[in-house]
């Protein structure tokens, strides 16, 4: 029965060839075929050629056929043109990319794969060097990226990640309203943020942003500034909220610490912790109750414990004249305390109050959504194999594109 070669042709999706003969050789299947047309238009003079001056056969693998590695062998005829006899030049294949072994195809497929995976799983799964997936995968990643509509940029965040446990920070830019990743950056001063920004955003995308949140750091804070210069700043409530935890926890320690020293009993254990920074609603019935014993005996540290809840109650405000007040409120109550912490922590609210109080105009923060917690332990777990920023600025924003 003779083989069916249209069946092939349709099976391997390839367009405009002919296939002329198949084999299955050592376990792979190869494909001879050739070009279904039998003429070219000419670079030079657009006109067409029917002339050909010689062929070649060329392997390319593709896409693999029931788990078997599958080779086309492509006769590519060379053509001549009229206009300049002395350069005869190939026909060409809407599937092949130059200088690639691999058909389109097969590298779409590898790059599908390298999204889901490391580099080196790929790599090692296709037999190919991590060198060879990573070229296929920053070409397609970039084609991603480039056919990608970026902007106008309107809500931004920004926010450093640590890149290793060697204190080394990325600083992540992100689309508050696609839930993109717009930029990542190598480091986190002033400098290299605005170098990066002004090199990669245009004049109107960065016009076009109206509101950044942001930590309560200066180096941002100026950055933002100097990048966007129609932008409100937004202190991120999320970052508020982990430098009031960062408070109360040097407050209960330097209060543990005094009550060791007054009581000349170095080993006293207080073992509340974890208690201490829990919600009061969430604690087991046992932390509840040491907590308490703790407590009673020390007035100070109920003080602090007591401020700490009655914190949480600004994160429950919506109205920015209510939000103002409670600012006001909560900085009284602390400054009768004389906890030094919390009395540096609302210094500090106070410095940030306008930027803090600007949420309520834009209502934006970096605080954890899941989308963004899986695409920032993503960029942890991955940074670790990455010394190339580039690479994983194009892994970092393919991906989430
Ligand atoms: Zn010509």
């Amino acid at each position: 029965m003779p083989l069916d070669f249209n069946f092939i042709e349709n099976l391997i999706g390839l367009q405009d060839i002919k296939v002329i003969f198949v084999n299955v050789n050592n376990g792979i299947v190869e494909i001879h075929a050739e070009s279904k047309t039998h003429s070219v238009s000419c670079p030079k003079c657009n006109k067409t050629t029917y002339k050909v001056h010689d062929y070649r056969i060329q392997l390319y693998e593709h896409l693999p056929i029931c788990d078997k590695t599958t080779i086309l062998h492509l006769k590519i005829r060379r053509y001549i043109c009229e206009c300049d006899f002395n350069h005869p030049f190939d026909e060409a294949f809407s599937f092949i990319r130059k200088y690639q072994p691999h058909t389109i195809p097969f590298e779409e497929f590898i790059f599908k794969l390298t999204c889901k995976n490391t580099i080196k799983n790929v790599a090692e799964l296709l037999g190919f060097s991590d060198n060879k997936v990573q070229r296929i995968f920053n070409h397609y990643a970039k084609i991603k990226i480039d056919t990608k509509e970026m902007g106008p940029f309107i809500f931004l965040g920004i926010d450093d990640i640590a890149k290793s446990k060697g204190h080394v920070y990325y600083t992540v830019i992100y689309n508050h309203e696609t839930g993109d990743v717009a930029a990542l950056i190598d480091g986190r001063t002033k400098e290299s943020v605005v170098k990066y920004i002004t090199k990669n955003f245009t004049k109107e995308q960065r016009e076009s942003v109206l509101a950044v949140s942001l930590d309560m750091s200066k180096t941002y804070a100026a950055a933002v500034l100097e990048c966007f210069p129609n932008a409100a700043l937004v202190t991120d409530r999320f970052h508020i909220s982990q430098a009031f935890h960062v408070a109360v926890d040097k407050a209960r320690k330097h209060i543990q610490n005094k009550i060791r020293k007054e009581d000349g009993d170095k080993k006293k254990v207080f073992g509340i912790r974890w208690a201490f920074l829990k919600n009061h609603e969430d604690l087991k019935a046992e932390e509840e109750k040491l907590l308490e014993q703790v407590c009673s005996e020390y007035p100070m540290l109920r003080t602090c414990y007591e401020l700490k809840e009655e914190f949480r109650t600004f994160f429950h405000i919506t109205n920015i004249d209510e939000a103002s007040v409670y600012i006001d409120y909560f900085t009284a109550l602390v400054a009768e305390s004389e906890i030094p912490e919390l009395q540096s922590f609302c210094k500090t609210l106070n410095n940030w109050r306008e930027y803090i109080l600007n949420y309520y105009y834009f209502f934006i923060s970096n605080g954890p959504t899941e989308g963004r917690n899986h695409k920032l332990k993503n960029i942890k777990r991955r940074g670790y194999g990455y010394r190339n920023i580039d690479n994983f600025r194009l892994r970092i924003c393919s991906e989430c594109a």
